[in-house]
């Protein structure tokens, strides 16, 4: 309580300077970038893979992997908002590690909800909002699951459903980026269980999933898996930052 209190003292106190660039910023701005790197973030708006969401740089419905591959689509698509990229990198980084937890109302709330804003028609009615669990072991020592606190921001601004629980983690899995694209396939296969005691809650529901970051859209799409086995209608992916 104390040490919250000091925190939010000290952060009075030092002039307000952008995350990324590090130049000074006015006092009443609520954004943590300056303009010029706001103005670089990386918006993801061209032709993509109509499964997975990886922009195409030439035409065609799907990405290589998505038409080639034998792999099991759950989820119906995934989005995905920005690229993984500077300042990005570094915002979610500071977010996910480092206890800068009020960056989800610009990540959560103003790059989630602008992009929805924008392009909610490409789904049908979303009955539930969750989001791609971590381990129970990650959870304690982190202290929060960064793609909850997307997910509550989202669903707040947008006054929809929000069911934190509704995906369990059941194996504790590496870091899928440290992986090759066989190894991501793998690791999280099998990884996540659908909450028992929400089922009733998912049959003919459309749910929407969201996380912070993907590259393949393994993680997303096992969270899928239980949903449709437990009678979900549609199951969507909304990802913050696409590494490509
Ligand atoms: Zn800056
Ligand atoms: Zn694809």
């Amino acid at each position: 309580m104390i040490k919250q209190f000091l925190k939010a003292f000290i952060y009075a106190l030092i002039p307000k300077v952008c995350i990324y660039c590090e130049r000074a910023l006015s006092y009443d701005t609520k954004q943590p970038l300056c303009n010029k790197c706001i103005s670089q973030i990386k918006f993801i708006n061209g032709l993509v893979c109509q499964k997975c969401g990886l922009p195409l740089d030439t035409g065609g419905a799907h990405c290589y992997n998505c038409k080639k591959s034998q792999r099991k689509f759950y989820i119906n698509f995934v989005r995905s908002v920005v690229y993984y990229l500077e300042p990005i990198v570094t915002l979610i980084h500071e977010f996910k590690y480092r206890e800068r937890t009020y960056l989800k109302s610009f990540l959560g709330g103003e790059l989630l909800v602008n992009w929805w804003q924008k392009n909610f028609n490409l789904f049908p009615n979303i009955d539930i909002v969750c989001c791609v669990p971590i381990h129970p072991i990650k959870h304690f020592l982190r202290g929060y699951n960064q793609a909850e606190l997307l997910a509550v921001e989202f669903s707040n601004r947008l006054n929809l459903n929000f069911e934190p629980k509704l995906i369990k983690r059941k194996k504790f899995t590496s870091s899928q980026f440290k992986l090759s694209r066989e190894e991501r396939l793998q690791n999280v296969n099998n990884a996540f269980s659908i909450n028992k005691k929400l089922i009733h809650k998912t049959v003919g529901k459309n749910i929407l999933i969201i996380d912070d970051v993907c590259t393949t859209a393994e993680t997303i799409n096992q969270c899928a898996k239980p949903l449709k086995e437990a009678g979900a209608k549609n199951v969507f992916g909304l990802v913050l930052a696409r590494d490509v």
